[in-house]
């Protein structure tokens, strides 16, 4: 219970909590001003404009990002495949300052330790972020190996087989359903992931609750540019 980890731990529960009840107040206020919802029809917007090749760029001169350099406050977290073709600020048409981004091979969430939870809890608990967009796209690779790994039941090299393993719960989940198994895949990896972040304790279940934080899973298309969202 004393041990130095147990105690920065929980060190940081509760200065996450002061931080987190800080947040609520201000949150109250910047909710009015950019809640969920209109946050998420910004990148529904940003997304049309990036489909129909009218993209206006925001956020990219210089007085644009030498504020930023006081503090940030991005209205929306990504957690997005680190594939080349699907960077958030492009497809979404936002700026310096708009996402907090997470970028990982097959955007993996739940069995991928703390790092990627820890991220999007800082950015919703110290930054105020209140949407969380789970961005996963067609023929991600990372999901496509797990799903070829499985059906070959053969082992990968280095990491990559650790990261496979965190997709096979997806890959699993789909298996012998009517449909294209990749496709499948990836949107279930998607599912899991917005369903792992709704249900996190200690900070981003209870704001999920109370309706100031929403976490909505998409997938892009590789071809059109569109973001298809998931119900
Ligand atoms: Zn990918």
């Amino acid at each position: 219970m004393r041990s130095s980890t147990r105690s920065s731990r929980r060190d940081f529960m509760q200065r996450s909590g002061a931080v987190l009840s800080a947040a609520g107040l201000v949150g109250s206020q910047a909710a009015q001003a950019r809640g969920p919802d209109e946050v998420l029809a910004r990148l529904v917007e940003g997304n049309k404009r990036f489909t129909e090749g009218k993209l206006v760029h925001p956020g990219r001169r210089p007085e644009d990002f030498a504020p930023l350099a006081e503090g940030q406050s991005p209205h929306t977290i990504v957690v997005g495949c680190a594939d080349s073709r699907v960077s958030p600020e492009v497809v979404f048409d936002q700026g310096v300052g708009d996402l907090f981004v997470v970028r990982v091979a097959g955007n993996v969430v739940g069995g991928a330790g703390p790092f990627i939870k820890g991220s999007v809890e800082f950015a919703v608990a110290e930054l105020g972020a209140r949407l969380i967009v789970v961005l996963g796209h067609e023929a991600c690779g990372a999901v496509k190996a797990a799903v070829t790994h499985i059906d070959a039941n053969d082992t990968l090299p280095g990491a990559i087989r650790d990261l496979v393993e965190v997709i096979r719960p997806a890959a699993q989940a789909v298996r012998g359903k009517p449909g294209d198994k990749l496709e499948n895949a990836i949107r279930a990896n998607v599912e899991l992931g917005v369903e792992r972040l709704k249900t996190l304790d200690p900070i981003l279940s209870g704001l999920v609750k109370k309706g100031e934080l929403k976490v909505v899973g998409a997938v892009y298309e590789l071809r059109t540019g569109l973001v298809r969202w998931l119900a």
